[in-house]
Formats: C-alpha cells, structure tokens, sequence
C-alpha cells in the first residue's frame, strides 16, 4: 500500500484509513479521546463488549451458584474447552489441540514437564540468549528438578548484533545431546520472527522435540501449527489477543501426542466423564484438555470471550496484511521524518522476519518514551535503548502513526526530553 513512497502528510494517512477494512473496529474499544496507545503488544486494549461478557458471568454465579457449571451462558465447566476451540484457527490447529488455561509461565512448566524426557546422553535444552527471562527461568529450574546444571544443559544460542538470532546459528545447535527446543515465535525486543516451519522440520530430523512461545504473535500472526508438526506451543492473552491484565493463556499440543501423560497432573487434566468419579487413578483426557491442571480462573476468562468472537469475523491472514501495512508505514515515516536524530530501525525490515512491533532504538529511548506520555502517547520501554511501538489492526489508524512521528520529531528538535530522568520506572 505505501511502497516507498509514502506521503508525508496527514491527510495521505486519513485516505489510508478511509481505505482500511478494519476501521470500524476502532470504536469497538475503549481508546482515550485525544491519546494515541501503541503499547497492544504489552496489555491489549479493552474491547466495549468484554464488561457485558464478566456481567454475565457474575450474573450466572448470582442466579445460578453452582449451577454455573452446568447451566451458566458459557458453562463453565466446558469453558476452557470452548475457548480453545475459538482460540484454535489462530494457530492453525485443529481444535481439540488447544486449551485455553493456565498462563504462560506455567504452561511452559506444564509443557516442559510432559516432553522433557533426558536419555542417555539426550539431555540438553536449546534456547536462545535474547528469549524473555520467565521462559529461561522456568527452562532452567526444569533442568534442575531433573538434577542437572542448568549451565551445561541449557544451551542459549547466541545472537551476533544483540537483535537477531540466525536460524542457522540455532540448526548448528541440534546435536544428538539435545532432547528438547523451546524458542519464541517472535522475539520480544527487535520483534524478528522465526521460521517457525524449517526450525520445525530440522529438530525432527534430528529426533528433537520442539515448541514455541507464541506471546508476541498469537493474535498478530497467522502459524499452523498443526500443517507444519509442531510438538506444542503455549502463549499469553492479554498481548495481542486483548483478553485483560493477567487473562488466562492458552496452550497447544499436537495430536500425534494425544495420551501422553501431563509432567503436572491435576484433576483438570481427567477425562471430563471420568473426573466427577473422584478415582485416585487419573484418566487423561484424550486432547490438550489433559495439559490443564485445576479449576479454570473463570473470571479472568470472560474478557476473552468477546474477544474471539471479534477474531472469529475477520481472518488472522487479513489481520496479518493489515499489520504488515501499518508497521511498513510506521517505518518509512520514521526513514523520512527522523533521519539523523540517532535513530535506528532495530526490528528486521523484510516482511517475511518482521513481527507486529516496530523496535525503535535511540540511546535516550527512556527519556523520550517519558515525552511520548507526557504528549499523551504509550509506547513500551524496553532496557537499555528500545522503544516499542505496535500498531493494532483493530485499533490503530494511519493517522496515530502519523501523529506519533510528527510527536516524536518535535520532541527530538525541541530536546524535550532532556527534562526528564534518565531511570525507568517498576513497570515498563
Ligand atoms: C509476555 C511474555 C511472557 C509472560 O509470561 P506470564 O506467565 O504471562 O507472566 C512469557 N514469555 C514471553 C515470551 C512473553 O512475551
């Protein structure tokens, strides 16, 4: 749609709105009048219809008590199922290969505890060294649960510029010692996406299982998972997918590996027929309902469910397009208005590597992301120097971009930063 040569005026992005088909979604959320949010990579925005779906929870619970299990609109009993079935075209899985339940960090754990299975010598882990710190964690105290040296068993593939890891770099890794691999589907910082299909296709050859983080793409990025053999793959809700602060997470299995039993069994993980006969054996249920562990956090649940109705009216492929187009037209307004300011594009240029977030990198990053909010823009710091700026398919126009730029550049030229201080706050 731009092609190199974008126009450099407000009213070029406004016939670029008029032309976006997801426009009439902007005002389906809730957006400050006169602010501009580009932070959806970090907590989504609230969709206008999610309070009438934790209403009508709440109202079930009034009305019904227990019942709600059985009887509720949603019930809940089978929530964390439907969910995933509503969840399931996002990834390209079929739908009994994914569950909404737990979060990230727990279903990394959960995932990890049911593939990580060391032989002989098979006993290393391949990560990469730029993954988001939870993932490491978890990966590492893995290691150790089985009584190994995270030092020596979890092999962090190197970056070569601090930005990217190189496929490659991490096919070279997948030694006969490696059981397991867990990489993220995009990195967190300069957003580059992995090719999610040939990483998959080199540990198979290898005899190595492999999984991915889909945080920053779940929602943004169309994968198929199931088309392309991944072993399993889990990501958060309230990025992307807008499903509130602390959403419940999602996780998927592929069905070759139906049966296996959960590494953190619970009574959630039991045949749903089965559970109510309170048997001390566990009969796992025969679909990633297994991977699930106690009583779903229903209420953190109902934002998402107006959520994926919203997902369900448009393709994840078109989201994709309009994605694409807004974060290339992000990046020739920055080429064309901030040139020798001390920017650079840290994110992969190439739309086939590029995530949903522009990295914006500038050794004040911290003092002008203070100016951006006290110019009524939320961007997202990222230590040491990155800015991140995601715009939204549902709720980003052409003109918040614009604007941005034309902010970002009065602050460079006015050095309105230079009044802040140079330190980030608990939350960034
Ligand atoms: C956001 C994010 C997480 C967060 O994990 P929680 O368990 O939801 O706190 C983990 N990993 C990655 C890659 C993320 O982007």
């Amino acid at each position: 749609m731009t092609n190199g040569t974008v126009q450099v005026t407000n009213d070029y992005a406004l016939q670029l709105d008029n032309l976006d088909e997801f426009k009439d979604y902007r005002n389906e959320f809730y957006l400050n009048p006169g602010s501009i949010y580009l932070d959806g990579n970090s907590l989504g925005l609230m969709n206008k219809h999610s309070e009438n779906k934790v209403s009508e929870i709440l109202n079930d619970w009034k009305t019904l008590g227990i019942d709600g299990w059985t009887q509720g609109t949603y019930p809940w009993f089978f929530i964390s199922e439907r969910l995933g079935e509503m969840m399931a075209p996002l990834v390209g899985a079929e739908a009994k290969e994914v569950i909404v339940t737990g979060s990230t960090t727990v279903n990394l754990h959960q995932l990890v505890a049911t593939f990580y299975k060391p032989e002989g010598k098979r006993t290393k882990i391949i990560a990469d060294e730029l993954t988001f710190p939870s993932d490491i964690y978890a990966l590492k105290s893995q290691l150790m649960l089985h009584g190994y040296d995270p030092e020596e068993h979890l092999i962090r593939v190197k970056s070569g510029d601090g930005r990217f890891i190189e496929e490659d770099d991490i096919i070279k890794e997948m030694t006969d010692e490696v059981a397991l691999i867990v990489l993220p589907t995009v990195l967190y910082r300069s957003g580059q996406l992995f090719d999610i299909q040939r990483l998959t296709a080199e540990a198979h050859k290898r005899g190595i299982l492999i999984g991915f983080d889909g945080c920053h793409s779940v929602g943004a990025i169309p994968h198929y998972f199931s088309q392309w053999d991944v072993d399993f793959g889990f990501w958060c809700t309230y990025k992307y997918l807008n499903g509130g602060p602390g959403s419940v997470a999602a996780l998927y299995v592929n069905k070759k590996h139906f049966g296996r039993h959960p590494g953190l069994a619970g009574w959630y993980s039991s045949n749903k027929n089965k559970q109510f006969d309170m048997e001390h054996t566990l009969v796992p249920e025969e679909t990633a309902g297994a991977f699930q562990i106690g009583t779903p956090h229903v209420l953190s649940l109902a934002p998402l469910i107006s959520s994926l109705e919203m997902f369900a009216k448009v393709s994840i492929e078109n989201i994709r397009k309009n994605s694409l187009s807004k974060t290339q037209y992000f990046m020739d307004l920055i080429k064309e208005e901030l040139s020798n300011m001390g920017f650079t594009i840290g994110n992969p240029l190439e739309d086939e590597r590029r995530g949903g977030h522009i990295c914006l990198e500038h050794e004040e990053a911290i003092r002008i992301c203070k100016a951006l909010k006290e110019n009524q823009i939320t961007p997202d710091f990222r230590a040491p120097n990155i800015i991140r700026l995601a715009p939204i398919a549902f709720y980003t126009s052409y003109e918040d971009i614009f604007k941005t730029v034309q902010i970002l550049k009065k602050i460079m030229l006015d050095k309105q930063y230079e009044k802040y201080e140079n330190k980030r706050g608990v939350v960034s």
